[in-house]
């Protein structure tokens, strides 16, 4: 049985961008748009000689009906079948409101979380990761999906979670 990751976060972090740099190829749906996909997508991944699961999620949307409408949401299965959690948050953005009522959910699930603070693209931007030790979810990971930086840092230290 090989472990299962999850991949949630908010609509348009970068979540699909991240699994297809996980995978090295384009499997997931990467799009400009938020919120248009809600599936919860399984791959076979493989990192340093760990075989995993790496799943991909639609975007966690805590809108007007609060987090109560995402209990029955993929998201949400998502971490319930997970071995552990990679929680995207978009460093350009920074922490927003929906961010902290999605890390109330993964606290409550239980599962070990490991924060990807998404968008950072250069050296410069890294201390924008910073702000996300605020989630108390221990200490945030600066990454680029696009580019690939930070995403082998990230995955070693999420991994080992599992
Ligand atoms: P998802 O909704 O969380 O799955 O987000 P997507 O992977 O579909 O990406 C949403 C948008 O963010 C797309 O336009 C991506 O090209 C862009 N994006 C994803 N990762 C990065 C990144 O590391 N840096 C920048 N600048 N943009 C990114
Ligand atoms: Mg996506």
């Amino acid at each position: 049985e090989v472990g299962v990751l999850a991949v949630v976060g908010r609509p348009n972090v970068g979540k699909s961008t991240l699994v297809n740099r996980i995978l090295g190829r384009r499997a997931a749906v990467v799009e400009d748009t938020p919120g248009v996909t809600r599936d919860r997508v399984s791959y076979d991944a493989e990192w340093r000689g760990t075989d995993f699961k790496l799943v991909d999620t639609g975007g966690w949307e805590a809108d007007v009906e609060g987090i109560d409408s995402a209990i029955a949401s993929q998201a949400q299965i998502a971490v319930q079948l997970a071995d552990a959690v990679v929680f995207v948050v978009d460093g350009q953005v920074g922490l927003t409101a929906t961010d902290e009522r999605i890390v109330k959910m993964l606290r409550s699930s239980g599962k070990p979380v490991t924060v990807a603070v998404n968008k950072i693209d250069d050296q410069v931007s890294e201390y924008m990761a910073a702000e996300f030790w605020k989630l108390g979810l221990g200490e945030p990971y600066p990454v680029s999906a696009m580019h690939g930086r930070g995403v082998g840092d990230l995955l070693d230290v999420a991994l080992d979670k599992l």
